[in-house]
C-alpha cells in the first residue's frame, strides 16, 4: 500500500480501479510523406469516421447539453473541406498525421478569427483533431477516458469542456495532480457529491490505468493498492452514503434533537426548485453578484426586484438569507470596480466597494425590501467582508432605513472575530463564510493551486476564529450560521455546530450526507469533537483528533 495526499474535497469514499486522462498528444513529426496519398487519404478519412462514429455513440448516451456539444464535434470530424485540405497537403508531402493536424490548425485560426460564438468552437476543434491524430497513431485519444466498468478518473486537472463528457455513472471519484479546492474540478465534485482529492502531487507518475486503489476524501488520500480491509471498509461507507441519499428528507437535527436548519447556497432562481427537492430548509446564501457578473453597468431596482422576488417565492414562510453584491477578486464586478490593484483580495472590495458606490448598495436594499413585500418569505440580508463594528453598524442602519427587517455581516475577515462581541451589538446575525475567512486567516489565495494545502478550514486556527464567533453570538442570543465549503463536509459540519454554528449552508447536493452525519451525534457530542479538534497542531491532526 502506497498512499499519496492532497486536498479532499466534499466527502466520501470510493474504492476502483484507475484510469488516466492521457496528456495532450505530441505535436506530428515533419517526416515527408513515405506512403502513396491515395492510401493515406483514405486511413485518414477512416480515422476521421471512427472518431465521429465515438462522438455521435457518446452523445446519445449522454443526452441534455452535453449531448449537443459532442453532436457538433462529430460534425466537425466529417466536415469534408477538412478532407479536402488533408488531400492537398498530402500532394504536397505532409505526412499523414502532419495534414491532418494543419487541416484542423488552419480551420481552428479561421474560427479563433472570427471572435464570439466561433472563436469558443475553435477549443472544440482541436479536441476532434487530438482524437483523430490519436487514432492515426494508434495510441488512446485524450479526454476523459471511457469504461464499462466504473473508475477513478485520474487527471493533471479538468477544463470545463471534460466535464460536459464524464459519465458520472462510472465515475467513482476524481483525483487530479494540480488544482485547489476552487479548481473546476473540486467544483464538480461538490456539485455532484463525488469523493475527490485535488492538489496530489505525484498521482500522474504513481498511478496506472487498471491500479486498484481507494480514495478518500475526507483524509484527503489516494491509497494505491489497498489491501482487501480497506476496500471492505470503503465499500461499507459507500453504502452508508449511499443510504444517506436515499433517507428520508427531514429537518436538520443532532441526534438529542437539536435544531440544525440545513440551507441552500444558490446563485439564481434557478438554482431554486433543486434545493427545495434535495430537502433546503431555506437559503443560507444568495449570491446576488452571480446574477451580475459581466454586466457594464449597475442592474436597475426593477430588474432587481424581479430576480429576488423569483427566489423567495420558492420557500414560502421559509429563511432566505441575501448576500449584496459582493465585488472583487474571484468576483469582479466592472461597474463597482475595474481599478487595477495589485493585490484584488486585499482591495477595495465587498463592503467597502459598495460603500465607495453607495447608490447601487441603496438601489439593491431597495430592490430586497420590495421583493420582501411582494412574498412571504423570511428576509434576511448580509453584507460580505465586514471588518468591525464599525462597518456592521453602518450596513445595519443603511439597511433599516430602506425597510429591511433583519440585517447582518458576514464573517469572512480575520478581525469581525476577534471583535464579534461588538460586530453583534450591531449586527442581527452573522454568517461565517469559511472559504474567505480560510484564504485570509491563513494567508493563502483560494484560487492558487501551490498554496492548496494551507486553504483548509479544518485548520486549528479557522476553527479558533469560529468558537470566537459562536461564544459571541450565544452570549448575544443571536444566529450563528456557516455558509462557506465547510459547511459541506459532514464531519466538519458536526465540528461547526460545535463551536456554536446555529444552522448550515451549503450546496443543496451536499445537504444528504451533513443531515446524516448530524443526526449520529449529540449537542455534547459535537462540543466534545469541536474542543478535540480546536487544540490539534495542524488542519489533518484536527480532522484525526474530532474523528476520536
Ligand atoms: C465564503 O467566503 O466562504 C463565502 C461563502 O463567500 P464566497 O465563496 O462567495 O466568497
Ligand atoms: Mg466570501
Amino acid at each position: 500500500m502506497n498512499a499519496l495526499s492532497g486536498v479532499g474535497v466534499g466527502s466520501g469514499i470510493a474504492a476502483a480501479k484507475m484510469l488516466k486522462m492521457p496528456d495532450p498528444l505530441a505535436p506530428p513529426s515533419d517526416e515527408p510523406l513515405a506512403a502513396d496519398v491515395e492510401s493515406e487519404h483514405q486511413r485518414v478519412q477512416q480515422a476521421l469516421q471512427l472518431v465521429a462514429d465515438e462522438l455521435n455513440a457518446r452523445a446519445a448516451a449522454v443526452g441534455g447539453e452535453a449531448q449537443q456539444v459532442l453532436e457538433a464535434a462529430a460534425l466537425m470530424a466529417q466536415d469534408p473541406a477538412i478532407l479536402d485540405d488533408v488531400r492537398s497537403r498530402l500532394e504536397s508531402g505532409s505526412n499523414a498525421e502532419r495534414a491532418t493536424w494543419d487541416a484542423y490548425g488552419s480551420f481552428r485560426d479561421m474560427l479563433t478569427a472570427m471572435g464570439g460564438y466561433m472563436a469558443e468552437r475553435a477549443t472544440d476543434l482541436e479536441d476532434v483533431a487530438q482524437r483523430v491524430v490519436a487514432r492515426l497513431r494508434g495510441v488512446s485519444a485524450p479526454g476523459v477516458p471511457q469504461s464499462d466498468e466504473p473508475f477513478i478518473l485520474i487527471a493533471r486537472d479538468l477544463a470545463p469542456a471534460d466535464t460536459a463528457t464524464l459519465d458520472l455513472e462510472k465515475t467513482l471519484a476524481l483525483v487530479t495532480e494540480d488544482g485547489g479546492p476552487t479548481s473546476h474540478t473540486a467544483i464538480l465534485a461538490r456539485s455532484k457529491s463525488l469523493p475527490a482529492v485535488v492538489g496530489v502531487v505525484g498521482i500522474l507518475g504513481a498511478a496506472s490505468d487498471g491500479q486498484l486503489a481507494v480514495v478518500d476524501a475526507k483524509a484527503g488520500t489516494v491509497v494505491l493498492d489497498p489491501d482487501a480491509e480497506a476496500v471492505a471498509t470503503a465499500g461499507a461507507e459507500r453504502e452508508v452514503r449511499l443510504a444517506a441519499a436515499s433517507a428520508p428528507i427531514t429537518d436538520g437535527a443532532l441526534a438529542d434533537g437539536t435544531k440544525v436548519p440545513l440551507m441552500a447556497n444558490v446563485g439564481s432562481a434557478k438554482d431554486a426548485p433543486g434545493a427545495v427537492e434535495l430537502g433546503a430548509e431555506g437559503v443560507g446564501l444568495f449570491r446576488t453578484e452571480f446574477l451580475f457578473l459581466g454586466a457594464s453597468s449597475a442592474p436597475s431596482i426593477e430588474e432587481q426586484t424581479k430576480a429576488y422576488t423569483e427566489v423567495l417565492q420558492a420557500f414560502p414562510g421559509k429563511k432566505v438569507v441575501v448576500r449584496v453584491l459582493d465585488a472583487g477578486a474571484d468576483k469582479p464586478l466592472a461597474f463597482l470596480n475595474d481599478a487595477h490593484e495589485e493585490n484584488p483580495a486585499l482591495g477595495l472590495r465587498g463592503i467597502r466597494a459598495l460603500r465607495a458606490s453607495e447608490q447601487v448598495l441603496r438601489d439593491q436594499l431597495t430592490a430586497l425590501a420590495a421583493a420582501q413585500a411582494a412574498t412571504d418569505a423570511e428576509l434576511h440580508v448580509m453584507a460580505p467582508m465586514i471588518a468591525d463594528h464599525e462597518e456592521a453598524a453602518y450596513f445595519v442602519a443603511l439597511g433599516k432605513e430602506l425597510g429591511l427587517t433583519s440585517v447582518g455581516a458576514m464573517a469572512e475577515v480575520p478581525s469581525i472575530a476577534v471583535l464579534a462581541d461588538q460586530v453583534f451589538e450591531a449586527a442581527d446575525f452573522v454568517s461565517i463564510g469559511t472559504n474567505d475567512l480560510t484564504q485570509y486567516t491563513m494567508a493563502a489565495d483560494r484560487q492558487l493551486g501551490t498554496v492548496a494545502r494551507f486553504q483548509d478550514p479544518w485548520h486549528p486556527a479557522v476553527l479558533r476564529l469560529v468558537k470566537l464567533i459562536g461564544d459571541a453570538g450565544a452570549r448575544a442570543g443571536k444566529s450563528v450560521g456557516v455558509c462557506g465549503e465547510a459547511a459541506a463536509d459532514p464531519a466538519l459540519a458536526v465540528v461547526l455546530v460545535g463551536l456554536g454554528a446555529t444552522s448550515l449552508s451549503m450546496s443543496a447536493s451536499a445537504i444528504a450526507d451533513v443531515r446524516a452525519e448530524l443526526l449520529t451525534v449529540t449537542l455534547d457530542e459535537a462540543k466534545e469533537r469541536a474542543a478535540r479538534a480546536l487544540t490539534a497542531n495542524s488542519a489533518a491532526e484536527a480532522r484525526e483528533a474530532a474523528a476520536g
